[in-house]
């Protein structure tokens, strides 16, 4: 009897492998997945070796404020010229990579391109460059979209990107906290104070959504951190309605403005 019935357990079993290997060779056939940055067929989802190590992932030694890579390690704790200059009202900001050419396909396929089945990888690549800031948090809040230019690409990029770290990290989505409230202009081509000015005032939390983020440490999450403006802006309205500290991780940050222009 025993006999028996291990070994019609182990006939469904050797059915359901066979079942998943037809299933996986259908899936190969219908979609042959090619490197997003250069058109390569590549096995799974995402870039291929080559454009992988492309991708200049930030590493220590950086600022322990703004996540800027330093060229050299000036020891322990100590900070970049910009946080002394010009601090954020966020905390802490942390970045998986530098925004350089694959990086910038990636986000564009990403933001323009509805690729969101690349955001569970750029999503583990933030949640590794982002430890230090995920072990401490409360909340993953986005940075939100206008709704009228959510409506016209759909989604929310920076929200696939929360849901992702979600699921690597644990620390849960505050879905629709933040609103922008008035439409900004695309930041492409403005000066670093027209883009202050562009997104001041621009966000509030809603009040209804306030309680979900009230004493709480709150990471945002967005794809891209160039001149910090949006993020600032994002961080000072949390803020005002009463988080306990924000921190920001980013797909991809600018590192040299001059030479890496969006
Ligand atoms: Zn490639």
């Amino acid at each position: 009897m025993e006999a028996g019935f291990a070994s019609s357990r182990s006939l469904s079993q050797t059915l359901r492998s066979a079942w998943a290997h037809v299933a996986r060779l259908a899936l190969d056939i219908a979609l042959p997945t090619l490197c997003v940055a250069c058109r390569e067929p590549v096995a799974g989802v995402g870039v291929c070796a080559g454009c992988w190590a492309k991708l200049s992932f930030i590493a220590q030694p950086y600022c322990p404020r703004l996540g800027i890579p330093f060229v050299y390690d000036p020891g322990p704790g100590l900070l970049s010229m910009e946080a002394i200059a010009d601090p954020p009202a966020y905390q802490r900001a942390r970045a998986a990579v530098r925004y350089d050419d694959v990086a910038r396909t990636l986000v564009h396929a990403l933001k323009y391109h509805d690729r969101t089945d690349l955001a569970p990888a750029m999503g583990r690549w933030m949640a590794r460059a982002g430890e230090e800031l995920l072990d401490e948090a409360d909340v993953l809040v986005p940075v939100p979209l206008h709704w009228r230019r959510g409506w016209s690409r759909r989604y929310n990029q920076s929200g696939a990107l929360a849901r992702a770290i979600e699921k690597q990290s644990g620390v849960p989505v505050a879905r629709d906290v933040l609103r922008r409230i008035r439409p900004t202009q695309q930041q492409i081509g403005l000066s670093r104070s027209q883009r202050a000015s562009n997104v001041q005032g621009a966000f509030k939390v809603s009040a209804e959504k306030a309680h979900a983020i009230e004493g709480l440490r709150v990471v945002l999450v967005d794809d891209v951190l160039t001149s910090g403006a949006t993020t600032d802006a994002c961080a000072r309205a949390l803020l005002r309605a009463r988080a306990a500290q924000v921190d920001v991780l980013v797909f991809a940050r600018v590192v040299d403005t001059h030479k890496a222009p969006i």
